[in-house]
């Protein structure tokens, strides 16, 4: 199948309000080019550097999503253009995409990563920290990023049922965090699911999948 004809199918199989980013890491810009083409104008990366030659080459007019893991020393290489971070999960972080964005006179939106899964490897915060984050006077004096929401990711596994779970707790912390909002939050999406479980994710409430292998095949 062609990576045209993928996107296609997968788009047509989206209910109107679910956002599509195409997780295009490790793809060279050619596939990209191909999904551009096809219409698709936001894209997912998760290494700076490689979203950054990327976003070089590529026409001006697509949202580059940071999808990743960012570590604070590397915000400034993607500030100038990023249009959404999903990977945010520490004070520390929003304080230093909040100074980039200032630098670049601009906002920046940022999802805060919740840890939903049952594995070790996966980052976020716990919905403990998640509310310390939210309620703290540093998070309020921050006027250069916007918060849109939340990033989660499930566990890897064929248990349907625990993603699931997963999935849900997530959208029940995103419906328990809408009375704490401030100014630079809106609070309007929740990003989860990916080629294996966006069809759940999308029942679970998901707003925005991102969705690598479907569309560009194996990495
Ligand atoms: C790679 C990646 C995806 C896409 O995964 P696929 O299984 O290829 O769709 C989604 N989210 C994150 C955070 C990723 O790193």
């Amino acid at each position: 199948m062609s990576i045209q004809s993928n996107l296609n199918t997968i788009k047509a199989s989206l209910p109107e309000h679910v956002t599509l980013v195409a997780v295009s890491k490790t793809k060279p810009v050619s596939d990209l080019l191909q999904a551009y083409e096809a219409g698709q104008r936001i894209f997912g990366e998760n290494k700076i550097q490689e979203m950054t030659e990327k976003w070089e080459e590529m026409p001006k007019d697509i949202q580059w999503h940071m999808i990743g893991h960012v570590q604070s020393n590397k915000v400034k290489f993607m500030a100038p253009y990023v249009t959404l971070i999903h990977g945010v999960d520490s004070l520390k972080l929003l304080q230093e995409i909040n100074k980039q964005a200032l630098k670049n006179n601009r906002i920046i939106d940022c999802l805060l990563q919740i840890y939903i899964a049952e594995e070790e490897t996966k980052f976020g915060l716990d919905e403990k920290e998640l509310n310390e984050l939210l309620t703290s006077v540093e998070f309020k004096e921050l006027k250069n990023i916007r918060i849109l929401g939340l990033m989660g990711m499930a566990t890897f596994t064929e248990n349907q049922n625990q993603i699931k779970k997963e999935f849900t707790h997530l959208k029940s912390i995103f419906d328990s965090i809408q009375t704490l909002k401030t100014e630079n939050c809106e609070l309007n999406t929740i990003s989860m699911g990916m080629s294996g479980d966006y069809q759940l994710a999308i029942e679970c409430g998901s707003t925005m999948v991102r969705i690598g292998s479907s569309i560009f095949g194996g990495r």
